[in-house]
């Protein structure tokens, strides 16, 4: 469940958390046309709280907007404005932070017109999104029967309401099965990526992630793959297949919700020794420490309070 807080920003206000409700007729809950962010803040080592890398998710929120062509009503610096101020209002010191632009009500059918677009932030403590010991020890993984999006069905650079429903498909089959996370195929058959995560692999040292073809390209990847070549790790994004990740030395996903969550077993093969590797376990140690303010390289991705 998640834990009610006081204040949720709706459309420029910051209003009870108990009233911010919409009506059945919202556009966005019959046909799914609406866009979302998910930003993490980490009471950092200094003890400010500080939001990771805001910028680059409001960016990626006005992009998925603009696939979507959808039309904010604020700008991206009111926006930020608005997640901090929530955070405040709240005596949230860490939160998983929800922006979500949706389409109100007006007509119905599939074109909306020119129905009111609406903008709701919604804050929450939310630890790690697949578990504390999936976080130490690594998780269970199976590739879905559901493939992910054909690039020109679904537009996977966005973040969009309707685009998860196939997420929700593949993570109900999986967990049903007894697993913790899917892993999903594109249309062409090469690994694509998790319900809601970035996939990498480890193989004799090399690191490779999938090309942002059929994915939603991850900050969590992109900060992953900059602290990896910082490191001096080579970094290669190429397609692969599922018996790649098979035969990997290290499996992990990336994600603002799943931080960096080593995979210990993919569809019943044991990865490595069945222990979070040792090259995932360095860059997730990385990951930690720059979320949190710790390291002076990578202190431009935190927004402080
Ligand atoms: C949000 C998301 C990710 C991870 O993106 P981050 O920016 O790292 O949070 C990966 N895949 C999908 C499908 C997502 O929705």
């Amino acid at each position: 469940m998640v834990q009610k807080v006081s204040k949720i920003w709706m459309d420029g206000e910051l209003i009870p958390w108990d009233e911010a409700k919409v009506h059945v007729l919202t556009h966005t809950l019959h046909y799914g046309l609406g866009v979302f962010e998910g930003i993490r803040c980490y009471r950092c080592h200094d003890g400010r709280s500080g939001i990771f890398r805001l910028r680059d998710h409001i960016n990626r929120l006005f992009d998925s907007a603009s696939v979507a062509q959808i039309e904010i009503p604020f700008s991206r610096e009111e926006l930020e404005e608005a997640c901090k101020d929530l955070l405040r209002v709240n005596d949230l010191d860490e939160a998983y932070i929800r922006p979500l632009v949706f389409i109100g009500e007006g007509v119905m059918g599939v074109h909306p017109y020119d129905n009111p677009v609406r903008v709701a932030i919604i804050a929450w403590r939310w630890g790690a999104y697949l578990g504390e010991e999936a976080l130490r020890k690594g998780t269970r993984a199976k590739t879905s029967s559901y493939t992910r999006h054909h690039p020109n069905a679904m537009m996977t650079k966005a973040k969009i309401c309707g685009n998860y429903v196939n997420s929700v498909l593949a993570k109900r089959e999986v967990v049903k099965l007894g697993y913790d996370e899917a892993i999903m195929l594109d249309p062409d058959g090469y690994v694509s990526e998790a319900s809601g995560e970035n996939v990498f692999i480890v193989k004799n040292g090399i690191i490779k992630t999938t090309p942002p073809t059929t994915i939603l390209p991850g900050i969590t990847r992109d900060s992953v793959m900059r602290i990896a070549k910082d490191r001096g790790y080579v970094v290669i994004e190429e397609r692969f297949s599922r018996d790649e990740l098979y035969i990997a030395d290290e499996v992990f996903l990336t994600g603002t919700a799943a931080e960096v969550t080593p995979i210990r077993e993919v569809d019943d093969r044991i990865i490595g020794d069945g222990k979070p590797g040792r090259i995932t376990r360095e860059l997730q140690e990385i990951y930690f420490k720059a979320v949190r303010g710790g390291l002076p390289e990578y202190s431009h991705w935190i927004s402080y309070l």
